[in-house]
């Protein structure tokens, strides 16, 4: 079913998340994967049988400068 070449990754495979995409749509915080995988902006997937897949990567990057920046307050000001 993949038109791609090279051929994407299966759903099966473990890098199945470097298929292409095939249908985004950020706005609703998912995409479509050419292999049948629904990948959510939490990086939580669907497999095309059905079995979901939680959350894998941190997608709290962003909270590091807010703790750093709570850490450094307790640094005395030079
Ligand atoms: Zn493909």
């Amino acid at each position: 079913m993949c038109p791609h070449t090279p051929r994407c990754p299966d759903p099966e495979e473990p890098d199945r998340e470097a298929a292409r995409t095939v249908v985004s749509h950020p706005e609703q915080g998912w995409s479509l994967l050419c292999n049948g995988i629904v990948v959510f902006e939490d990086t939580g997937e669907l497999l095309p049988g059905g079995t979901a897949i939680p959350p894998h990567r941190p997608t709290d990057l962003f909270a590091l400068p807010s703790s750093s920046a709570v850490a450094s307050s307790h640094i005395p000001a030079a």
